[in-house]
């Protein structure tokens, strides 16, 4: 038993936890749960205007800087690197880095995520959904790996350590609806606009993303802690409105209102919608 609430965000780069599940994190933080984050890498391969990069001797360390400053807004109670390398977009040549996370050992990432799993002792896991939002290598490695990782860290049998099992009650995938999306890839197309490649390095294909849909189960509302949000948004300065998270993801929001919307890997929905990811935990 574990007395206090936790939930534990297992993410791949800094801002992955603002941009994209910043609003559930402070909400929960802000009514008393112990909100902890597992993020794989420290962004390295993020495009940075150099003179962001101030006193900071790498991107690396500007990013950790940033995402230390956005945790602060959202309240978390802990940040945990897996020191990983961040692979970049599919098809980059970052994605065969020796320290890649695309490129990792999947037992050794899945085992890591097995330990804070044990060490945090979270009711509640949220991930990436099973294409990582918009397709990025390292958010698909570890959306599979922490799901992995949901299941075995409840057996001493794997990945055995000094920690005891740890059975989290509740998985849940981090996503969006399509209904936008798929104006968007429409308008796009009408204007003469190639929506398979989005973005500032087009390398987001947001026709195949519109293709894949998700069912959601749980909605939660953020309202009460969007100015968290914002200030968390801000501390990712080097990231700002440059990429799909910040500008695309933004105007989401303003159409679906302010609230993060997940699918419920674990156990298998009900067929009700949820408004709290801590529904029914004891
Ligand atoms: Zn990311």
């Amino acid at each position: 038993m574990n007395e206090k609430k936790v939930l534990l965000a297992v993410l791949a780069h800094p801002d992955d936890e603002t941009f994209g599940t910043g609003g559930s994190l402070a909400y929960y933080a802000g009514i008393g749960v112990d909100v902890h984050l597992v993020c794989a890498t420290r962004g390295e391969v993020g495009e940075v205007d150099p003179e962001l990069l101030g006193e900071f001797s790498s991107v690396g360390e500007l990013r950790e800087h940033e995402l230390r400053c956005a945790a602060g807004y959202l309240g978390l109670a802990g940040v945990h690197f897996l020191n990983y390398r961040d692979s970049g977009m599919a098809g980059s040549p970052e994605n065969h880095h020796p320290q890649a996370l695309a490129a990792a050992d999947q037992q050794k990432v899945i085992g890591e995520i097995v330990q804070y799993i044990r060490l945090l002792k979270p009711q509640v896991v949220i991930t990436f959904d099973p294409i990582g939002g918009y397709m990025h290598p390292d958010h698909i490695a570890i959306h599979k790996a922490a799901d992995k990782a949901f299941y075995a860290a409840t057996d001493p049998a794997q990945y055995p350590s000094d920690l005891p099992a740890w059975k989290a009650q509740k998985l849940y995938y981090h996503t969006f609806p399509r209904g936008f999306l798929r104006t968007t890839v429409w308008l796009m197309k009408l204007t003469g606009k190639d929506p398979s490649k989005f973005g500032k390095n087009k390398d987001i294909d947001l026709t195949k993303i519109s293709e894949v849909k998700f069912p959601i189960h749980a909605v939660v509302d953020y309202r009460n802690v969007l100015e968290k949000k914002k200030q968390a948004v801000a501390c990712h300065a080097s990231q700002g409105g440059m990429r799909i998270t910040s500008g695309f993801l933004d105007k989401l929001r303003k159409v679906f209102g302010i609230s993060d919307q997940y699918m419920r890997a674990y156990p298998p929905p009900l067929g009700v919608r949820e408004h709290d990811l801590f529904e029914d935990v004891s």
